[in-house]
């Protein structure tokens, strides 16, 4: 019992009381701080024996960042950071759009995939270029219009919106613009985590570093008709919007034709995979969408108040981005460790394979993120689903549980609870 209030009062309930976590850091902080007191010495009961914050913190992050400052008491040991926020990546700014990207160089835990996030204005492109890593796209906003050959030299143009996808596999050369009225902006994500969009192979910069008259000559023209080829690459660069969709189909089909591949999916097309009144989850890999052969992907919602199951994925790590509303997140690292983190639109998540996780909505909206695996195939399994598929005499001997609970656990994999 002795035991039970102690560590009551060093959770979060018992530490901040009814206040949230953003008005204790920095509302609390300012006005203790005004009145000559310690940050929390007004709230504490007589025996608390937690120290006081003298020192001044970034009241900001660690409002965003409560499960880091005062972390549950089942938290413990040493576990790898697996959280990046794209607002701390640098933003490589052009005129017709920036990009940013979050590397295994920003989160030295992600190995296995990489993400970058880009906005394009309308007209803005991100230029003709390929790459050796595999990309896949989620948009984010707006439309823009996708071109690229197959590996037989068939073209593929098409038009994508909000909630679309592509992927271009590796050495199959790209390109993406911004449609009207305010074009785009959408994240991309790489089958390698050492992927740089510093390091791709691109048309301007190419041609920049080849001889001219080797240009020239490979194009059967004059020299002086390639003197005024960029000397640098563009990267980003603002463009005239293009035509008719299919006026450059047919321009870029020409006598080949265009390719029989679908490099883009519309996800909102397709049914989720599972449905629950606290949310979905949409499962999108090479058994639907044939041509993302190295990246699988789930599109999970979860309403405030519900939380993606305790679970874990056999077959890879999985890489995360937010969308929207905020969640917290305690990866199990083994060995009596484990780590909670908050996640908020715009940051990046990481666990490794087989590591058990859940994903908790702790705000008031929805909250919308995406699962990345590098992967064929989408896999997990639940805890739920292996209790409920063991003897239950041998699952009772383990967890002291007596049978009422036991029969009250759900049976089957509801990915999103309350079911
Ligand atoms: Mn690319
Ligand atoms: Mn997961």
């Amino acid at each position: 019992m002795a035991d039970e209030l102690e560590k009551e009062r060093w959770t979060r309930r018992g530490f901040l009381g009814a206040s949230s976590a953003a008005l204790a850091a920095a509302g609390m902080l300012a006005a203790n701080n005004a009145a000559g007191q310690s940050q929390d010495s007004a709230q504490k009961p007589a025996n608390d024996r937690r120290p006081s914050e003298p020192v001044p913190k970034n009241s900001a992050l660690d409002a965003q960042n409560s499960d880091s400052v005062n972390p549950p008491p089942s938290d413990a040991g040493g576990v790898q950071t697996f959280k990046y926020p794209f607002s701390i990546a640098h933003k490589r700014l052009h005129e017709g759009g920036w990009s940013r990207e979050v590397t295994v160089r920003e989160l030295a835990v992600s190995k296995s995939l990489a993400g970058v996030n880009m906005r394009l204005t309308s007209g803005g492109v991100r230029e003709l270029h390929w790459h050796t890593a595999a990309e896949w796209a989620y948009m984010l906003y707006g439309t823009a219009r996708i071109t690229c050959i197959d590996a037989d030299g068939k073209s593929f143009v098409t038009d994508v919106k909000e909630g679309d996808l592509w992927y271009f596999p590796p050495g199959i050369p790209h390109s993406i613009q911004g449609l009207p009225p305010d074009g785009t902006e959408f994240l991309l994500v790489f089958d390698d985590g050492n992927f740089s969009e510093y390091e791709t192979v691109l048309l301007s910069d190419w041609m920049a570093h080849t001889p001219r008259e080797v240009v020239s000559k490979n194009f059967g023209v004059a020299q002086n008709a390639v003197e005024k080829m960029p000397r640098k690459e563009l990267f980003i660069f603002q463009a005239e919007l293009p035509g008719p969709l299919a006026e450059d189909q047919r321009l870029a089909a020409g006598a080949l034709g265009a390719s029989p591949i679908d490099f883009a999916f519309r996800t909102m097309q397709h049914p989720p995979a599972k449905r629950t009144k606290s949310g979905e989850v949409r499962i999108i890999d090479s058994s639907s969408f044939k041509v993302s052969q190295n990246i699988a992907a789930a599109v999970v919602t979860v309403r405030p108040g519900g939380m993606r199951e305790l679970h874990w994925h056999p077959n890879a790590d999985e890489w995360q981005f937010f969308i929207s509303g905020k969640a917290r997140m305690t990866v199990f690292a083994t060995g009596g460790r484990a780590r909670t983190m908050d996640f908020e639109a715009g940051d990046v998540g990481y666990v490794l394979k087989t590591l058990p996780h859940y994903v908790e909505n702790t705000g008031n909206t929805d909250l919308k993120f995406l699962e990345m695996f590098k992967s064929s195939f989408y896999q997990d399994l639940a805890l739920s689903e292996w209790l409920a598929h063991t003897p239950p005499e041998l699952v009772a001997a383990h967890l002291n549980l007596d049978k009422a609970t036991l029969d009250a656990m759900p049976r089957g994999k509801p990915v999103i609870l309350p079911e």
